[in-house]
């Protein structure tokens, strides 16, 4: 009986005379061989089952550009509990939108019931929501779970270009709003009113950059224009959600492209606001570059990249000048050093939200710096031993890459790494002790962080 009176619903919303530009297989040129197995498989049976279902949003949009599509989603006239019923292995999760997780092997598609325009008026708003739009005084929406039409469902999307429906049964790409012209020219514009639409939900100023960056597209200029004034927006989206973004960025294979862009279009003062600093030291751009440049080349490679090492890099210079400044005020150098990671870990997770787990391996990866630089005696040896090691070394890499150390240090270790024992043993550098004894360490007062290392 609701089910019934749901269709009902879908089916006089769907008449409501916004048609969509129907494209045939030869003028988009993707045919159904190249969608996932997982996401046909979803739109099939979808459809075997009386619903309508179109692969949407970023897939679309990466196949007609020609890429291969990082995740597919689904969006059908199914409510969440029928997808659900049809899919022996799915889930329904989120409060904020409610999708539907459908597996298949190791893939996992989302599915989305198309989506109306936010909320009706319940007769309980609090102040500060207007009836029409469960938002927050700044236009933020925060309930967003009402089922529309398929053409309401494009207009809630935030890019013209992700907002392009594939038919897998007919080879055909609807499209509602001119996202295939968007996506010959090159050009992300945002879907209605700019301001608006980031007043809903500020993430989408990153979005902006990040698929600018990724799609090498031009930013329309109505939907540039708000982003810098509305920056400050994105202190109030919850912190993980943020961290979820910076790394959405940051492994994108677009890295470098983003955080150029993230800083042009000033978003990144409630994000990294050290960017700002780090990126005008020369010494600490470089550093920078260089770790996002392998961050994108491995992410193109297929190969692991690891959250804690890119914040560690994007920290390090951060970490340095305080390093620098605590030795200044006469501290000794490791416990120096912890009091900076305290420093510089506090502010960012402040801003970001770092989870624990990486926080535990960046602090990690910097503490082992200095002993990079001891290579007398069984130091370098029980370094090598440190399950860490080949994190931390290549971060030593990149801080020679820098031109921050000596390119013959980071050389010596990849020697010393390959080396026989005997070979080893003829490499210490007998007068490279460390820079001050720890014996007297036992005459000062101890500091509450005291290194983990020798
Ligand atoms: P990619 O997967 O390449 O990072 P994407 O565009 O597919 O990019 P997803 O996060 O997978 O990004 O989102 C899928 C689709 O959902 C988008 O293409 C867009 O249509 C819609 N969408 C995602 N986030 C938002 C948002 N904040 N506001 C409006 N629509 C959104
Ligand atoms: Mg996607």
């Amino acid at each position: 009986m609701i089910q019934k009176i749901i269709r009902r619903f879908f089916k006089k919303n769907s008449s409501a005379g916004h048609d969509p530009v129907i494209l045939p297989l030869r003028k988009h040129g993707i045919s159904r061989e190249r969608i996932s197995p997982c996401a046909l498989k979803v739109c099939d049976e979808l459809r075997a089952q009386g619903f309508a279902a179109f692969v949407v949003g970023g897939a679309v949009r990466d196949l007609l550009l020609g890429m291969e599509p990082k995740d597919y989603d689904v969006a059908t006239g199914a409510t969440p509990e029928q997808v659900r019923d049809v899919f022996r292995r799915s889930r329904i999760i989120g409060r904020r939108f409610r999708i539907v997780h459908v597996m298949c092997g190791r893939e996992t598609i989302e599915v989305t019931t198309f989506r109306g325009p936010a909320a009706p008026p319940t007769g309980e708003e609090e102040e500060g929501f207007d009836d029409n739009h469960r938002q927050s005084d700044s236009g933020r929406l925060l309930r967003d779970n009402v089922f529309g039409s398929q053409y309401e469902d494009a207009v809630r999307r935030d890019f013209t270009v992700n907002a392009l429906y594939y038919d897998p049964a007919k080879q055909e790409v609807w499209d509602y709003l001119h996202g295939v012209e968007d996506a010959k020219h090159g050009v992300l514009r945002i879907i209605g009113d700019a301001e608006t639409r980031y007043r809903e939900d500020p993430v989408r100023m990153l979005r902006a950059v990040r698929l600018a960056a990724k799609l090498e597209f031009k930013l329309d200029a109505t939907t540039k224009q708000p982003i810098k004034a509305l920056a400050d927006l994105l202190q109030e989206v919850p912190k993980s959600r943020l961290f979820d973004e910076m790394l959405k960025m940051f492994h994108s294979g677009h890295a470098l492209a983003s955080a150029h862009r993230l800083r042009e279009e000033g978003l990144h003062h409630g994000l990294l606001p050290l960017l700002d600093v780090i990126l005008e030291q020369p010494m600490g751009e470089r550093f920078i570059t260089l770790a996002l440049q392998s961050t994108d080349e491995r992410m193109r490679e297929d190969k692991p990249v690891s959250p804690a090492f890119l914040f560690a890099s994007l920290l390090w210079h951060e970490v340095l000048t305080r390093w620098e400044q605590y030795q200044q005020q006469d501290m000794r150098p490791l416990p120096a050093l912890n009091e900076a990671m305290d420093d510089v870990i506090q502010t960012q997770v402040e801003n970001l939200a770092i989870p624990r787990r990486y926080t535990a391996t960046m602090r990690e990866i910097w503490s082992m710096q200095p002993r990079f630089l001891q290579r007398a005696g069984q130091r370098p040896f029980r370094l090598i031993e440190n399950p860490k090691f080949r994190a931390g070394f290549d971060f030593l890499l990149l801080r020679c890459g820098s031109g921050e150390l000596d390119a013959q240090v980071g050389q010596w270790w990849e020697t010393f790494q390959h080396a026989s024992d005997a070979e080893r043993e003829r490499m210490l550098i007998k007068d490279e002790a460390p820079p001050r004894k720890r014996r007297r360490r036992s005459n000062k007062p101890k500091s509450a962080a005291q290194p983990a290392q020798d």
